[in-house]
């Protein structure tokens, strides 16, 4: 079947929905809720998978964007968590979404706040991240291993350090998505493509074992879907849904800079938090230039907002903690957009929760299964967790999960086999080259799809025009036909990331308004 998703399809799909029974109902779009619409539809399921917005409005877009080696898992002693994370990592990059997946290089500069003794813990902990790597099997050549680099040579790639008192850095890798929202779309076009119904705005006012009352929130009517099973995948709100759950978010706070504020910087950073002996800010460039600084972690009480906000006091203590390595130090005008987004962190004494392996399956008592908290870079387990728990449930005789090697859309012709040119060379250096007639930026966003995207632009040169952060009118054309971008929010603030930085969005708008009329 068809993977585009589009409003005519949500339409017609939306018709049927309330006249079947599926063999899984999924409530939620974000990573979690659009791997299980993709796990249960490539066993054979008919599924259908709702979202009360759109595809990764929730937490799933507000990342730091990481595929996690599971490094911090190991510090903590969770073996058998550590090595699923890697586990997963190694998938995304090797199988199942290599165009998505790249390897990022991170320093942690060696300023004389790091003592030798703190350097070489660190150290170790990276040669341990090395063995996690190596014992989920991937390769050397997408993921190269950790090393002590000279105080030249940390500059040459990261030339906002300050180098006084330099010693060199620590340089690691680790998995780094090119947009979090991507994957989203990418899996629930997967899911699509396999039969799934992928529907957008279509909000669950309550769940049960075998359905939920739904409201269209284009047009405000409501209608039942029925169905054998129910994954409750709604993340920071799965409380909401099912009254015994308690949740107990924590907010997480990025800086979003422009692409000219740090010039030079060509690899992540790990930046010690002072007074704090193993606590990192994170310094992440992106593909488009961008550069977001990360991260926060503080607990939030009360009811849970759409779009979570970044308070001043976030913005000022991340601000501190950049300056601290840099030479010029940045002030609050250079910081050009913020985001916030909520962990879905579970209370304790959840009633089934397994919370050493930091996701979580709860039953209902009427059968409805929430599968919340976990990560990004695992959410294909914790998929494939839940619908076995349905299926067992349900007693839906599919067999196990088929996703580990199961690629998702684009990611049939990978930029030449994703191999890093070693420890010496950093991934963005190639985003300027030109392959054939297709530039790698869209190669890395659309995978083998770039070139389809790039015969847009043939057919009508003025699409080829770029907005802000480089993305061109034809992608946002792309996501109206196929990606199910339904307005300009969804353009601008999912399908696209241009809407990360205010002055940016209202440039691009009236682009968004001309990509949905075209
Ligand atoms: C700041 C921050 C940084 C992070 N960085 C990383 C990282 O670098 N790497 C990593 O691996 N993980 C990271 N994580 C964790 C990761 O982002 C989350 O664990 C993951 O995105 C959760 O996905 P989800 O699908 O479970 O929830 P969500 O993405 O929140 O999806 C839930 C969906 O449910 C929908 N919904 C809610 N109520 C209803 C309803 N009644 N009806 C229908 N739909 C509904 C919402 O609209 C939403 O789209 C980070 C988390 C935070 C907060």
């Amino acid at each position: 079947m068809n993977s585009s998703l589009n409003a005519a399809r949500r339409s017609r799909e939306l018709a049927e929905a309330g006249d079947l029974v599926v063999d899984v109902l999924v409530v939620g779009l974000g990573a979690t809720g659009a791997g299980a619409a993709l796990d249960a539809a490539s066993r054979g399921l008919s599924v259908t998978a709702i979202d009360a917005h759109d595809l990764a409005f929730g937490t799933s877009r507000w990342s730091s964007k990481m595929i996690h080696g599971g490094l911090r898992y190991l510090a903590r002693g969770q073996v058998r968590v550590a090595h699923e994370s890697a586990v997963e990592r190694g998938l995304l990059l090797r199988h199942t979404a290599p165009h998505l997946v790249r390897a990022q290089p991170y320093l942690l500069p060696l300023t004389p706040a790091v003592s030798g003794g703190q350097a070489a813990t660190v150290m170790t902990g990276y040669r341990l991240g090395d063995g996690l790597r190596m014992a989920a099997r991937t390769p050397r050549r997408l993921l190269p291993g950790p090393a002590r680099i000279s105080a030249g040579r940390a500059l040459s790639l990261a030339a906002p350090l300050s180098p006084n008192g330099l010693r060199g850095a620590l340089l690691s890798w680790d998995g780094r998505l090119v947009d979090d929202a991507r994957l989203v779309v990418a899996l629930a076009r997967t899911a699509a493509s396999r039969g799934a119904r992928i529907l957008t705005r279509c909000r669950a006012l309550e769940l049960a074992g075998d359905g939920a009352r739904v409201r269209d929130e284009l047009t405000g009517s409501t209608f039942a879907i029925r169905a054998r099973t129910v994954v409750n995948a709604t993340g920071v709100w799965a409380a909401q849904l099912d009254p015994d759950i308690r949740m107990r978010p924590s907010r997480g706070t990025h800086l979003v800079l422009r692409p000219e504020t740090l010039p030079g910087l060509r690899a992540g950073l790990h930046v010690p938090i002072p007074g704090e002996s193993n606590r990192f800010a994170l310094v992440l460039p992106q593909p488009d230039g961008r550069v977001y600084v990360g991260l926060t972690d503080e607990p939030v009480e009360g009811p849970v907002p759409d779009v979570p906000q970044a308070p001043e006091e976030d913005v000022a203590f991340l601000l501190d903690v950049l300056n601290s390595v840099l030479g010029v130090p940045l002030g609050r005008q250079d910081v050009a957009g913020t985001y916030a987004g909520l962990r879905p962190l579970l209370a304790a004494g959840g009633r089934t929760a397994d919370l050493s392996r930091q996701h979580a399956l709860l039953t209902s008592g009427s059968g409805v299964v929430t599968v919340v908290g976990g990560k990004l870079t695992t959410y294909r387990r914790m998929a494939e967790d839940a619908v076995d728990r349905v299926v067992a449930l349900g007693r839906l005789g599919a067999g196990g999960s088929r996703t580990a090697r199961l690629p998702l859309v684009g990611a049939g012709a990978v930029l030449e086999a994703g191999a890093v040119p070693g420890a010496g060379a950093v991934p963005e250096a190639r985003a300027v080259r030109e392959v054939g007639a297709v530039p790698d930026r869209l190669r890395a966003r659309y995978g083998s799809e770039a070139g389809a995207v790039r015969a847009l632009m043939a057919e009508d040169p003025a699409l080829a025009e770029p907005l802000p952060t480089g993305i061109t009118r034809a992608e946002l054309v792309w996501a109206v036909r196929h990606e199910g971008a339904l307005d300009v929010d969804d353009l601008l603030d999912r399908r696209t990331r241009i809407g990360l930085v205010p002055e940016d969005r209202a440039a691009a708008l009236p682009a968004a308004r001309a990509a949905l009329a075209y």
